[in-house]
């Protein structure tokens, strides 16, 4: 028995800490980084960031404009430089400048990249170029860190996260990948504490590859799947998760207890404070999540943990806007029954649509989805070949849980209600 939670002791001691685009996005905020990770100094810790504020848009901006061979690639590629170049020269000393070759030599390397014309598909040049934003910033950060006396090494995240070759939303090989974290990093970080990227990995074909938009946060939670650690924080300039949007709902309020099964919900739904695939590789080992404040890090934050957790009974708001709800009815008066059904389907996963909601009657099937234009438009075109098929853009999909009527009544004032789908716990609606 003594042996067993000695053990256990053993295995879940490591931490992961995620520091995402907002807590590192200029040199004060990576000094506070800095602070933050001093606190914690006698503890094993692996640091995952994302990218420098904002940088990921620019890089997107670059491949765009790199694929297209647009002339405005060069003026792309300066502003980026600039960001970073500045960051730099706030936060590490002249003298150390075999840091500042280090950096320098990553532009050059992606300046490089840069030259040769595309010959591969866009999704994989995107990941080959934005990929970078995470190699700059942690660069940046274990750099500074070490000069400040917070010693630690930096590792390529994609020595360890193994995808297949989905460019920009790699689907993670987790036998081989918790493989080389347990073997390789877990033995690095019980020696120092190690800086590694968020979003990226590496695809089967020995290539960069990306996870998907905003997906540090899921990388944050394959490493610690991977380590069995003992809990990871997600460290945000918000309190923590929020009831509703605080931009929408000024009586928005810190939830501070939350389920794994609520949070992925919340997360699904339009909740941007967790990526939505964090959850379920953290509730697989029950390895609990904080979210907390970087500028207020003494302060509990939220805890998402298993279903035992305390939950507040109080109503959650997630709103998801940009969506389109298409409607789909037969021209030949069949009925949208199986085989319909089946067909439809097909063509949305065939075009890479995800439904958010979906309905059906004896006639028509509606589903409500992320807009987005050339995947949207494509799917319209192969269903009419079939169907009739209506749209309906530039909506919102409002997710409520605990809901009382009195704030659905003020939810819908002034806006036209297209759908809407009741379940014991949860109420949907899509509105225009
Ligand atoms: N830098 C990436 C993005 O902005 C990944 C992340 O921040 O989680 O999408
Ligand atoms: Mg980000």
């Amino acid at each position: 028995m003594t042996i067993f939670i000695f053990d256990d002791l053993f295995i879940k001691s490591m931490k992961v800490f995620k520091f995402g685009g907002a807590s590192v996005k200029d040199a004060d905020a990576v000094k506070n980084v800095g602070t933050i990770l001093k606190r914690f100094e006698n503890e094993e810790i692996l640091v995952v960031v994302s990218a420098m504020g904002k940088s990921t848009n620019g890089l997107e901006l670059l491949t765009k404009a790199y694929f297209e061979q647009d002339k405005k690639k060069s003026e792309i590629f300066s502003d980026i430089k600039k960001f970073h170049d500045e960051i730099i020269s706030n936060l590490l000393s002249q003298t150390q400048s075999h840091a500042f070759d280090d950096i320098e030599n990553l532009f050059i390397e992606l300046e490089c990249l840069l030259e040769a014309k595309p010959d591969k598909s866009f999704d994989y040049h995107y990941d080959q170029i934005v990929s970078y934003g995470e190699i700059f910033s942690s660069r940046i950060i274990s750099t500074y860190l070490n000069e400040a006396g917070i010693k630690n090494r930096w590792l390529e995240a994609q020595n360890f996260i193994s995808t297949d070759n989905t460019y920009r939303e790699g689907k993670i090989n987790w036998e081989l990948t918790s493989d080389k974290i347990s073997k390789t990093l877990k033995p690095i970080l019980q020696k120092k504490l190690v800086i590694t990227q968020g979003f990226i990995g590496r695809s089967n074909e020995n290539a960069t590859v990306t996870l998907g938009r905003e997906g540090s946060d899921y990388s944050a939670a394959i490493f610690a799947y991977g380590l069995d650690a003992e809990s990871v924080t997600i460290w945000k300039d918000v309190a923590g998760v929020m009831n509703a949007d605080p931009k929408m709902f000024s009586d928005a309020v810190k939830l501070n207890a939350l389920s794994y099964t609520k949070a992925i919900e919340m997360a699904y739904y339009g909740a941007t404070v967790i990526h939505p695939k964090t959850i379920q590789p953290l509730q697989s080992k029950n390895i609990p999540l904080f979210v907390k404040s970087f500028l207020q890090p003494n302060e509990d934050g939220t805890l998402v943990s298993n279903d035992n957790v305390q939950e507040e009974s109080i109503p959650t708001y997630i709103v998801k806007q940009n969506q389109m709800l298409i409607s789909i009815s037969s021209k030949d008066f069949s009925f949208i029954a199986e085989e319909n059904l089946s067909k439809i389907f097909a063509a949305f996963s065939k075009h890479g649509i995800k439904m958010n909601l979906m309905q059906n009657s004896a006639i028509s099937f509606s589903a409500c989805v992320n807009f987005e234009e050339m995947k949207c438009q494509s799917l319209t075109e192969e269903l009419q070949n079939t169907y009739d098929v209506t749209r309906n853009s530039d909506l919102e999909l409002v997710t409520i849980t605990n809901y009382d009527n009195k704030t659905i009544e003020k939810l819908l004032e002034g806006k036209m209600l297209l759908l809407e789908q009741k379940t014991r716990s949860s109420l949907q609606l899509v509105l225009e």
